[in-house]
Formats: C-alpha cells, structure tokens, sequence
C-alpha cells in the first residue's frame, strides 16, 4: 500500500466510517463510485444512501472507489480481489453492488470495478460462469441469493438512458434512491431467506417502481440502424418503467454524519440540499427535467439538518446545495439564521448557484465581509437571441446589472459560463460570447471610478464548454456539433477577444472536444454501444473523465472494430417522431412537452418558469412539489 499515491484512499477508518457485525448481517451492500475517492467521496446521493442504508440493522452499506492507475497495476499484476472500505472485504462476496452513473465517461471505470472484484462483465455471464479466487463457484441459473456474484445495480442520471451500458447491469433503479429501496431490499432479505435465485429475485424486483431489468427486454432496430423498440421477453417486465421520486423531502433520510476523509477531497464540507429540482426550465439542462418537479425542504428540517452536521462532523463550512438557490423561497431567512448561528463559530457558509442582484449581494456581504473572491455567471450564450433559444431566462440587461452591482460591491473578477455548438447557433451569437466578455469588462471601468480602483485591475475568464444534446431535454431530438466545428468557434470567440477593446482584462479557456463527443454518443447511444466500451477498455481505456488518461486514438479504433460510427448518434438531428431507447422510463415529464419546447426553441420562444406559470409540463402527476404550492395556499 505505501508503493501508491495516497493509501488513505483504500485503507477506510474514517470518522463517521459505519462499522457492523458480519454476523447480524444478512444483506451486505457495496456501494461504489467510480471514479477515485476523492471525486467518489463527495457526492451527496451516496452519503444519503449510505446512510438510509445502515439505519437499517439487516443491512450493512459499505463504500468502494475506483482505483487509481498505481494500484489498479498492482491488484492485477498480483491478482488481488477489489475490496470495499470498511471491511477490507472482498467486493465479488456483497450481496449486492450498487454503482452510480453520474457522468457517461465514467463507463470503463464500471468495467475496471467489475473485473478488479472477479465480477463477469457481461450480466449475462453471472449466471453460469466461474469466479476467481475466493469467490463462489459453480455459479449457474440454480445457485442461490447469496452463494453467487453479486446483483450488480446501477442508478444515478445516466442511468436515464441505462442502454449503453446495458449489458454490465443486472438491474438499475431509475429515479430517487430515498423513496423505492427499502422495498428491494426486503424482498431480497426474504427471498435470499427462502432459498430463491438470481432470476427469481429480478423477476419479483421488476415489479417494483422504478427498476429495469435490461435482460428482459431485446432490442429492435430499423433497417438505417434506428432504435425500433425493445419486446418484453420476460412476461415480469413492466413496458413503461416510472421513475421513482420522494415527495416528502423533509422526512427523507439525509447523511447528517458524513464520513470524514483523511486526505483533501472535492467537496471537504457539509452539504445542505436544500430543495430538489429546478423551476427554470432550460432546455439543455438534463437535470433540470429528470428531478421535476421542485420540492423544498422545509426551514425547520433545514436547520435541524445544519446544527445536526455541524455536530457529527466539526466542520468550518456549511454549503448549500439546490440546482437554483435563489429560487428556494426561504433562502434569505435560511442565510440570515446561518450566519447569525455560526458566525462566532467560524463556520463559514457558501451559496453556489445563485441568480445574482441586489438579493444575493446582500447575502454575500453578511457571508463574506471583506473577501471579495471572483463571481460566477452562467449567461451559457452570448447573444441573447440564443440564450432565449436555450430558455436561460436571464437577459443581457440582467448580466450588466448583475455585474454593476458585484463590481460597486468591491469584487473585480468574473467568471462567465458559456457553451458553444447550441442548436441553431450562428457565428454571430459565438461572437457575441466575445462581445459580452468585454461588455462585462467595459461595465466595470462605467461602475467604478478610477479613484477607486486602487490600481486593480478587472479580470473577465470566460470558459465554454462544448454542447452535449440529452436524453428527456428537449434538445433531445437535436444534432450536436461536430468537433471541428466547435474548434472554430472557440478560435473566433479567442480571436475576436484578443482584439476586443478590453483585451488584457480578458481570459478565454475552452474544453476537450474530443471528450465531449464520446459523451454525446454515450448520452443519447443504445445497446450496440456496449460493444464499443467493452472493445475500449480491452484496449486499455480507462478514467476517460480525465484528459491525462483519455486515449482518442483507442476509442476510434474500438468504435470502427465494431461498425459503429460516431456520428450516427452525434451529428444527425432526430425524426420528432422516432422512437429513443430510453422512451420506456416516465420520468413525469412528457414527450408532448418536451416537443413543445423543442420547437418553441427553434422559434426563439421563451417558456415561463414553474412559479410564473405552469406550462404543464407532466410532472404534477406525482401529486406534490411546486405543482401544488399554489393550490396549498389557496387552502
Ligand atoms: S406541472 Fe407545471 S409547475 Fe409542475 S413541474 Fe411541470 S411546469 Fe412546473
């Protein structure tokens, strides 16, 4: 262990760290991140998990991270079995192994988990083929819950569009882990109790809410390669899985005793999720569509939740975490009772994914005091013909004012958001992206007189990031980009800023096409991409997420071994009405209004957000969240 980078990764112990007796145990749980610990380490969705699960006494819920290269050599040059944190136990002797899919370049880590545990990487493979070393043998279509290879489980975002990487799943949970899992779990308990197989378990598990079983399901395709549909080849299958969501946010379990890492991670504080979802509504947003509808959180539970964290863990920063947090209706009394409980504590409290004006000015003074850091905009078009396009909401009027008021404040560094490669974009909304970097800059030198400057000098870094079409958004049907393309249009809006008036307060920065393009067949890809992944990580693919370790050259060799070509899935805009591999899930959300909305962005029509106007979008069928705040009111 003292041969690899940061053995702390591996080695568990932590504060916090939830440590069972194997004995009372009856169904043990290896929850994995893909990607290393300290990326793994902070996501909320499995501190809740984590935590909902060890509440319960039959269950213990451990933690388990991908490799980094060092130690991957290692384990398979010596041939050591992947283990999991708490126990050191060996990962292929779990019951279950839950791995969730937060972004689409995390696939070949999936591959690296399941071949580091001794797990087949095919689920079909689980049935039949052999372990290695110290994990069950003789495994076939008759051994017994417990006795084989674990129920490999995915979930998380992508798991939205689960078809490419359906082939290395047995099963995935669609939806919002707090509300369907119990029910699995118990089923499992029992039927493991009762002598039941893998195949029995999944044909009962398919009957609960939210989960797909991809083997009971066998893809179609038309004769240009189109998705056709899926037939049910197990009469257990539900033709339409829907999503699972927690209506009761303030009786949900929530990780208040986070487990404390010995080295730096991402995110090194405690997270208040404040509410779930987002009102606005932009139209490239997946996540915005995929958590309708909003629900908060009430203030009471909020506070609870803080002086419960604060607690269990010491921390000297508490965040707020919400896809939008200006749009949380009590945020002003929530900062105003954070600042006055923790401010002789040194407690500090950040407020990430603000809508900036005088509200959040006001906020950030009673936060911050004297540190004036950099600020953040998301303008994510230049122009605002395109930002009406993507839905932003936010009007180049509503950026300078922002601006003006942040630069009266004191602060004189700005980072603005973009995307390049939006559907219908033209060069002169890349070039606005220019225009309205020095627009920003030129605003600072009108707000501030040069007296009180004190010699500072404003700092406008502008970064884009290249457009990736997904599923349930409705720029679903949308053709993105081509990488060459994108390339043009970072070197024009590069260009155009060298020359710009501002040009030394100016910074540009742009990011990896190539990446962005595999993620773009990945998101919206379906099960011939499997084939694709498992040829790349053969060749050796592995941590694609970090520029350092993708190898472009690999993955174009894997996807032409296999007939598949790229632009299929990236480049071709979709019939409105063919038929996609993930239309099987309800997420709420219909495709009626998704196509609404795809078309009202090719018009440049802007969608009201949930509070100015329900454009009835589907997701008031789950009966609660800020479909209903009105009708509550009214009450
Ligand atoms: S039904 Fe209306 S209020 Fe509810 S999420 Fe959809 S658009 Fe928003």
């Amino acid at each position: 262990m003292l041969s690899v980078e940061h053995p702390e990764r591996y080695i568990g112990g932590e504060i916090n760290s939830v440590i069972k007796n194997k004995e009372d145990i009856s169904i043990r749980f290896a929850m994995c991140f893909p990607d290393v610990y300290e990326i793994g380490m902070s996501h909320l969705g499995i501190q809740i998990l984590y935590e909902m699960f060890n509440q319960r006494s039959d269950v213990w819920c451990e933690r388990v991270y991908s490799p980094w290269l060092d130690l991957d050599r290692i384990m398979r040059d010596k041939n050591i079995p992947l283990f999991t944190l708490e126990s050191q136990d060996k990962v292929c002797d779990f019951d279950f192994l839950g791995i969730t899919l937060q972004y689409e370049m995390c696939y070949t880590n999936v591959l690296q988990i399941l071949e580091l545990s001794g797990i087949p990487l095919l689920a079909s493979e689980r049935y039949e083929k052999k372990g290695f070393d110290g994990c069950s043998k003789d495994a076939d279509d008759k051994v017994r819950l417990g006795e084989g290879y674990p129920i490999v489980i995915g979930g998380g975002p992508c798991a939205y569009n689960p078809e490419p990487v359906a082939a290395f799943f047995d099963m995935f949970y669609i939806g919002e882990g707090e509300t369907e899992y119990d029910e699995l779990l118990d089923l499992y308990a029992s039927m493991k109790n009762d002598g039941a197989t893998r195949r029995e378990f999944l044909e009962k598990a398919a009957h609960i809410r939210g989960m797909y079983i991809p083997s009971f399901y066998e893809p179609r395709y038309n004769q240009d390669g189109t998705f056709a549909g899926s037939d049910i080849i197990n009469p257990n299958a539900p033709s339409i899985v829907k999503k699972a969501v927690c209506l009761d946010m303030d009786n949900a379990p929530y990780p208040v005793k986070r487990v404390i890492p010995f080295i730096k991670v991402t995110q090194d504080r405690s997270v208040l999720e404040i509410q779930r979802g987002c009102i606005r509504g932009c139209r490239f947003c997946q996540a915005g569509m995929i958590y309708r509808p909003v629900r908060e959180k009430s203030l009471e539970t909020l506070k609870k939740h803080a002086i419960a964290m604060i607690e269990a863990t010491g921390d000297d920063e508490i965040s707020l975490s919400s896809l939008s947090t200006s749009d949380y209706t009590k945020i002003a009394e929530l900062v105003k009772w954070l600042v006055e409980t923790y401010k002789e504590k040194y407690i500090n409290i950040s407020l990430p994914s603000l809508r900036i004006d005088h509200v959040f000015l006001d906020m950030m003074e009673k936060i911050q005091e004297s540190k004036k850091g950099s600020l953040t905009f998301a303008p994510e078009a230049g122009s605002q013909r395109m930002r009406d396009v993507i839905n932003k909401g936010i009007t180049t009027e509503d950026i300078m004012q922002g601006s003006a008021i942040c630069f009266e404040a004191g602060y004189s560094k700005v980072k603005l958001y973009f995307m390049l490669g939006l559907p219908g974009e033209r060069d002169e909304d890349v070039l606005a992206v220019a225009e309205l970097a020095n627009d920003v800059a030129m605003n600072y030198f009108d707000t501030v007189p040069k007296e009180e400057r004190k010699g500072m000098r404003v700092m406008v870094t502008s970064s884009a990031s290249f457009f990736v079409p997904k599923p349930f958004t409705p720029f679903q049907w949308s053709a993105m980009d081509a990488p060459e393309s994108f390339l043009r249009k970072a070197y024009m809006v590069n260009e155009a800023m060298e020359h710009a008036m501002n040009h030394k307060s100016l910074k540009f920065q742009y990011h990896e096409s190539g990446i962005s393009e595999l993620e773009g067949v990945f998101a919206r890809g379906d099960r011939k991409i499997s084939d694709v992944i498992l040829s790349a990580y053969r060749k050796g693919c592995i941590y694609d997420a970090w520029t350092e370790s993708f190898d472009r050259s690999k993955w174009d060799e894997a996807f032409d071994e296999n007939g598949v070509d790229m632009k299929f899935y990236t480049q071709r805009e979709r019939g409105i009405d063919e038929i996609f591999p993930w239309d099987f899930i309800d997420i709420g959300v219909t495709r009626e209004f998704l196509k609404r909305e795809y078309f009202a962005a090719k018009q440049g029509k802007v969608t009201p957000n949930c509070r100015e106007k329900c454009s009835s979008c589907g997701a008031s069928s789950f009966g609660g969240g800020v479909c209903f705040e009105k009708k509550k009111q009214k009450n």
